[in-house]
This record gives C-alpha cells, sequence and structure tokens, in this order.
C-alpha cells in the first residue's frame, strides 16, 4: 500500500477508517454511493486563511480562481472568508452572484468573452475586466457605451516566461493565446484616453499553474512592475496589479513554496506602491481540500499486467489523462491486503482512462473502496458526460456535519433538452 504521508490533515485516519474531519468517508460512502467528492470546510477554510494572513500586510483582494472549483457550497465557504473571485465565464458570473459574492472583488478574464457576457458582467457591477486583446477591449468599450456606464480594466499583459509546469498549464509565453505582448500593452496605456467608456488602471498576469517555486513568478512579476515603473513615468496611473493564481500544491513528492514563503519575497517588491493587489489563487485553496472516492470492481491479469478496474473514469477525474497528473491512492478502510502493482483504471473506453500507472496498491476487496487524494482542484468542474455516465456527486463536510451539495447526475439529467425530430421518427 502506498504509505499515507500526505499532508492532508483534514483527511486523516482514524481507528483504521479514513475520516474527513469528523466523518468516516465509509459513512458518506453507503449513503451517497460512488463515485463522490467530499471536501473539507476546514481546508478550505485554512488554505485561504494562509493567502489572506501572509500577504495582510496589503490586504489583497483574494479573487478564489472559480474554475477550480465551482461547486455553491466551497463558493459560499470562501465568501464568508470575505473571498472574492476570478471568473472566466457568464457561467461563473451567475455562481458568483448566486452566492452573493461582493462584486466588488469580482475579476473577470478570459481570451473570448462574448457582447452577452461583457452585458451581464457590467450590470452585476464587476470590480474589473481583464482584458486579454485589443479586440475585445474595443468591444467592451462599445458595450459600455452603449450601456452609457463606464467600466474598470486591468490588461492582462504576457510577460512571456516560461513557467516549469505541465505545457497544457503553461499561460505565460507569447506561444500562448493568453495576454497582451507588452508592447501593445503599453500603446493601449498611452492611448487609454480614447476609451471613453473604461478606465484602464491595472495590470494582471497569470503565468500558469501548479508552480511549485517562486523564481518564475518572481521574473514576471518583476517584468510587470518595471512595465508599471515605465507607464508611471508617462504619467499612467495604476491602480490594480493582479500577480494572479499559479501556486503549486502537493500531490506527491513536491515540497512547493508556502504562502509565508512567497509573500516573504514578493512584499519587497511592492514596497512605496500605491496600487491595490489582487491575487487569483484557485488549486492552492481548493486542491487538498477535497478527495475523490471510488469503489474498485475487480481486478484483471492479462499474463503482462495487472489492472485494478474501479468505478470511476477519466470523465470524473480528467486530471491522470489530460495532464499526466499524479494523485495518491489509499483504501478507505486501512488494508491489510496484499499490495500488488497495478494500472488502476476506469471503465470508459479509452487507453487514457487510467488513475495511476504501475502502481504500488492495496489488493483491497472487490466493492471496496479507494480515495485519490488532492482531487478538490480541477476535479468536478473538468467532468463530463463521457460514455454517457452521470456526473457523481459532490459532498462537504464541517466538523461532524457533512451534506450532499452537488446530487449525483441521473440518465434523466443526461438526456433533458435531447430529442428526436419527426422526420426520423
Ligand atoms: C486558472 C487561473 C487561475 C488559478 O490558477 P491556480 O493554479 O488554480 O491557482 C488564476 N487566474 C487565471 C487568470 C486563471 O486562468
Amino acid at each position: 500500500m502506498s504509505t499515507y504521508r500526505h499532508p492532508i490533515h483534514d483527511f486523516q485516519y482514524k481507528a483504521g477508517e479514513l475520516c474527513c474531519e469528523g466523518v468516516k468517508v465509509s459513512s458518506i460512502v453507503k449513503k451517497v454511493g460512488t463515485p463522490v467528492y467530499i471536501y473539507s470546510h476546514k481546508t478550505l477554510v485554512e488554505h485561504f486563511q494562509k493567502i489572506r494572513e501572509a500577504f495582510k500586510s496589503v490586504s489583497p483582494i483574494i479573487c478564489f480562481a472559480m474554475k477550480a472549483n465551482s461547486n455553491l457550497a466551497v463558493l459560499k465557504t470562501l465568501v464568508h472568508e470575505g473571498a472574492g473571485f476570478d471568473i472566466v465565464s457568464g457561467g461563473e458570473l451567475k455562481k458568483a452572484l448566486l452566492v452573493k459574492a461582493d462584486m466588488k472583488k469580482v475579476a473577470y478574464a478570459s481570451v473570448g468573452k462574448t457582447d452577452e457576457e461583457i452585458m451581464a458582467a457590467i450590470r452585476a457591477e464587476i470590480l474589473i475586466f481583464n482584458v486579454e486583446s485589443k479586440p475585445e477591449l474595443k468591444n467592451i468599450e462599445r458595450i459600455a457605451a452603449k450601456m452609457k456606464r463606464t467600466v474598470q480594466v486591468a490588461l492582462r499583459i504576457n510577460p512571456d516566461v516560461q513557467a516549469p509546469t505541465h505545457d497544457k498549464i503553461s499561460t505565460g509565453s507569447l506561444k500562448k493565446k493568453f495576454g497582451i505582448d507588452l508592447k501593445t500593452a503599453r500603446g493601449i496605456f498611452l492611448d487609454r484616453r480614447s476609451y471613453n467608456h473604461l478606465r484602464i488602471n491595472g495590470v494582471h498576469i497569470h503565468i500558469g499553474s501548479q508552480i511549485t517555486e517562486s523564481a518564475p513568478f518572481l521574473v514576471a512579476i518583476k517584468k510587470a512592475l518595471a512595465f508599471v515603473d515605465a507607464l508611471e513615468r508617462d504619467g499612467v496611473k495604476i491602480e490594480y496589479f493582479d500577480i494572479g493564481g499559479g501556486m503549486g500544491i502537493v500531490y506527491k513528492d513536491e515540497a512547493p513554496q508556502t504562502a509565508e514563503a512567497y509573500a516573504r519575497k514578493v512584499l519587497p517588491l511592492l514596497k512605496g506602491r500605491k496600487f491595490r493587489l489582487i491575487m487569483e489563487p484557485g488549486r492552492f485553496i481548493a486542491g487538498n481540500a477535497g478527495v475523490f472516492v471510488t469503489k474498485k470492481l475487480y481486478t484483471k491479469d492479462n499474463g503482462v499486467k495487472k489492472f485494478m478496474i474501479v468505478d470511476a473514469g477519466m470523465n470524473d477525474l480528467v486530471r491522470p489523462s489530460m495532464y499526466g497528473a499524479y494523485h495518491e491512492i489509499v483504501p478507505v478502510k486501512k488494508s491489510k491486503a496484499k499490495v500488488i502493482v497495478c494500472d488502476v483504471v476506469g471503465p470508459i473506453c479509452e487507453s487514457a482512462d487510467v488513475f495511476a500507472h504501475d502502481r504500488k496498491v492495496a489488493d483491497v476487496k472487490d466493492g471496496e473502496f479507494l480515495v485519490l487524494l488532492s482531487a478538490g482542484a480541477y476535479g468536478y468542474v473538468m467532468a463530463s458526460n463521457y460514455n454517457v455516465r452521470g456526473r457523481s456527486a459532490e459532498v462537504i463536510v464541517k466538523g461532524d456535519q457533512w451534506a450532499v451539495v452537488q446530487q449525483r447526475e441521473t440518465f434523466k439529467d443526461l438526456i433533458a433538452g435531447a430529442s428526436i425530430p419527426e422526420f426520423l421518427k
């Protein structure tokens, strides 16, 4: 069995049973079935507070990146802590409104915002649009003019740095679609007065995700600050400086920088500056606040390899297939079962439907449960209905209380809106 050395304090074995805070995972599974995501309220709060505390001398606006986990109970938990949101779609805007987020703490990024999404965000009076191109800027100006409103804009600049992370979650180089190159961005700032309905007063960067060292962040932040300095010399006032998200977490044996260490490096760079700092952590807050529980169906052995087949698939948790991501796998009940080396796979008809390759796992009895750790970010939110599978349930635990906060999708949910036209009947 993989040894349980994972630093998620609110998921611990008690008397041989994995618990989330004060609740046995097995008792949740008994009522809700599998697969199921389980979130710890306490971990969510503590991870949010770690960032708030580390940076408190500049009291940043902390916008939780909703794309990491948009479960309403998770969002509400963070709203109670004073979080704002980094949103990337009209749907996420509606979720922010639904949980009564402070709209003055909402930043909206995305390389492609539709007219409807822009109008909705203007109507909701969000704090700021993080704009990723000149055509987008012109469109927001046109819409704001039509609505007779003035909106705040930060330009997402592309600092052209390589972040040492998976290519699919690296965003800060000019080979990627994100942000505006520095020269174009500078031109826009100098020409800002020609946009009558925009206050172009912010600079935004986000160089990627699951970055465990501070060096790439510092390179990007320094580049962005030099950019700000040059603008200020030309009389452009910057009121918001948004350093994005991207802080890495422990999945396996990473040693990511702590919030405190990050703050120790970043804060000195911001000394004496008048702008308000915005941060957009996603994974850091939610990643280790959630686990994903699946049932072992059976093991098969083809003479070359063993496969442990579970009832969850890549449609439920795509990170291993999409990013080659590692998730620790442990049994729900501490097990004396012999350890085997196998691929842990789902039932989906794709060779990529693998949660772990050649992993040592306890060969628990068929029908028993396994837990994939660190599944609170980019888990449920990326689930799909591939192979006509309903998405799993989600549960939140707070102390010894727990609740289903997203029902398991039924077949009826899956075919809602589908129809066969008369001419095919
Ligand atoms: C994804 C994203 C984030 C959050 O990234 P994490 O690695 O989860 O912290 C923040 N800002 C923007 C613009 C993003 O696209």
